[in-house]
């Protein structure tokens, strides 16, 4: 008889807890809203809240739109976004996640100092992801992003460097790049801690619960930065791990000959989807115990 076990510790942070609540209060209100960008990368989650009256739009639309009503994702903006929505009285909803928040004031502060000095603003994070896109911003986009540690010589070590996360990164990639700057002798390095314990917590907390699987489904959208690298993560532990996005993508042939089937998630991935990954699981075992039994009668 096969167990499927959802893992209690998977689903939404509260950053995205607290947008998603953001958005459902604007829509019941207004019953309309647009939105800035997916609200989370979750095509299923982001399927719900459009049937409820949530548009997406993207930059361009949003540059175009005069009045009305935008909200602002978890991922946050940079400030230029903030000023042209006040040139067009656009009111907008802020559901920057406060961690974010937090930190872009941190990187706005240390861009104001290396400005002084001539030093660097140095930010770990994916080019082009939402969130960096919004923490450059705070330095009018001067920051020099680096996107793995082998991107090091790209930093001057004879300057001033002041060093932030994306709050989704690896925390053993970030210290293997401020380790490679160590070795460099920089004259003045500050590296500030600023991963989301959010993410780095749940990476123990993953190991642990696909340890105790014979196989593992990982559902999360192909956008999710947190997800490819929780993925990566259960995959070591657990080498039969799927990546899904949803319980259609489910194959029968994957669940002979196991027992313990575990179903997690990334930050961005809803409750509700991984209980449909569950039931779906249950419904193509009992599907393939009746053919095995027809074919036996
Ligand atoms: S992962 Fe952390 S920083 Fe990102 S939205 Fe969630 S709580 Fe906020």
């Amino acid at each position: 008889m096969i167990q499927v076990e959802i893992d209690e510790h998977a689903g939404f942070c509260f950053g995205v807890v607290k947008a998603i609540a953001t958005a459902e209060q604007a829509l019941a209100a207004h019953h309309a809203l647009a939105c800035l960008g997916d609200i989370v990368h979750n095509n299923a989650e982001v399927q719900r809240l459009r049937s409820l009256g949530l548009k997406v739009i993207n930059h361009e639309q949003f540059s175009q739109l005069h009045n009305g009503r935008v909200l602002i994702r978890a991922h946050g903006e940079p400030p230029t976004t903030y000023r042209s929505a006040k040139q067009r009285e656009i009111e907008l909803i802020d559901a920057t996640c406060p961690i974010v928040l937090s930190l872009q004031r941190q990187i706005r502060a240390g861009y104001e100092e290396m400005r002084e000095v001539g030093g660097q603003v140095v930010i770990f994070g994916k080019r082009g992801h939402a969130e960096v896109i919004g923490l450059d911003g705070q330095t009018n986009n001067t920051a020099i992003i680096i996107s793995s540690p082998d991107e090091v010589d790209r930093i001057n070590p004879s300057l001033p460097i002041r060093l932030y996360s994306q709050t989704t990164k690896s925390r053993e990639d970030y210290q293997q790049l401020i380790e490679a700057l160590e070795c460099k002798h920089c004259t003045d390095l500050v590296a500030f801690d600023t991963i989301c314990r959010r993410v780095s917590n749940r990476v123990d907390q993953l190991k642990a619960f696909a340890s105790n699987t014979d196989l593992l489904l990982f559902v999360c959208g192909s956008e999710s930065s947190n997800g490819r690298y929780l993925y990566e993560c259960s995959k070591r532990v657990q080498p039969t791990t799927y990546m899904i996005s949803d319980e259609s993508e489910l194959e029968e042939a994957w669940f002979r000959g196991v027992y313990r089937i575990g179903v997690t998630g990334a930050t961005s991935t809803p409750r509700w989807l991984m209980e449909r990954v569950r039931e779906r699981i249950y419904t193509l075992c009992s599907e393939e115990k009746n053919n095995a039994t027809h074919l036996s009668v």
